[in-house]
């Protein structure tokens, strides 16, 4: 998500919103459909026949794939470039061409993209994830992550703790991109933690947990204010790759509202991950959810252990 300083608080929370909603459009699929992991997106393209048809191609790097609308045929053609499956076994497909994939489809089945283009707006080519601004390929971007990795399939993992290992083994299993997963984890995750994207010495996205948010922190403006996190972008640019757990301050990543003086003193963990492919340094971040939500013990009753 890429950070407006302007963005209020309501504005946040009714985008979201929004795009939770897109997500479920992706969830419900999966589920009409019976996928299993790894979710096959030819599978969906083939469940829309004949209006929709796939292909493949090198695009180089004008885009990572780009959907049409054919009037004369009514059917959509969905070009998607297979740069990234060089090497790979004969009908298998780099993380990076189903993530493409998935896109595009979500702007087959996102309603309002589709009437768009099927009432002669513009076919824009789609790039990478998570670098556009561009409102409607953010929806497309979360329409493929909830299609890859979908609620019912992924959420059960998650829930039994975000450990590096688990978004690791998710990943490998729902054959999706270690980003794509992590950003994923913390959207579905009960618990008070957040993915910070940082690029060029400043935070270029972030998703929080909706734990988190409900604890009252908010994405921030894009300043990089953890001196931890100053240090280890510093150390990403000399060129290290090392996975590194560290300790900062709540209060420098998140936007804290009206709990500014309550919750300046909480301590969070910092699990930095670099992605080189994407030049980002990328820090997972969670939170005690008792320093959150603290609990009130009742004087007269004896505290438990
Ligand atoms: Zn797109």
């Amino acid at each position: 998500m890429t950070m407006n300083p302007k963005k209020t608080k309501a504005d946040w929370q009714a985008e979201q919103e929004h795009l939770d909603r897109i997500g479920k459009l992706a969830d419900e699929l999966i589920v009409r459909l019976e996928l299993k992991a790894p979710i096959d997106p030819f599978q969906i393209i083939a469940s829309e026949k004949p209006f929709i048809r796939a292909r493949g191609g090198d695009l180089k790097n004008r885009c990572d794939g780009k959907l049409k609308y054919n009037k004369p045929q009514n059917v959509f053609l969905l070009f998607f470039n297979n740069k990234y499956d060089a090497g790979l076994p004969e009908g298998e497909h780099h993380a990076r061409t189903r993530f493409s994939i998935a896109h595009e489809l979500g702007h087959y089945f996102i309603p309002a993209h589709y009437k768009y283009l099927r009432h002669g707006g513009k076919a824009h080519p789609s790039s990478s994830e998570y670098h556009t601004h561009v409102q409607m390929e953010r929806e497309a971007d979360t329409f493929a992550t909830s299609l890859l990795l979908p609620t019912h399939l992924v959420k059960p993992i998650i829930d039994k703790g975000i450990t590096r290992q688990r978004l690791e083994d998710v990943a490998r299993d729902f054959q999706a991109s270690l980003l794509c997963t992590t950003i994923r984890a913390v959207r579905l995750s009960d618990e008070p933690c957040a993915v910070v994207g940082i690029r060029d010495g400043a935070i270029a996205w972030v998703f929080p947990s909706e734990r988190l948010v409900e604890g009252g922190c908010y994405p921030r403006r894009s300043t990089l204010r953890s001196p931890t996190a100053v240090e280890q972008w510093e150390a990403f640019e000399d060129g290290s790759n090392e996975r590194v757990e560290r300790e900062g301050m709540l209060p420098d990543w998140f936007q804290l509202f009206s709990k500014e003086d309550e919750l300046a003193e909480v301590y969070v963990a910092e699990h930095y991950l670099p992605i080189r492919i994407m030049n980002t340094l990328v820090v997972l971040i969670s939170v005690e959810d008792e320093d959150l939500f603290p609990v009130d013990v009742e004087e007269d009753e004896p505290e438990e252990y």
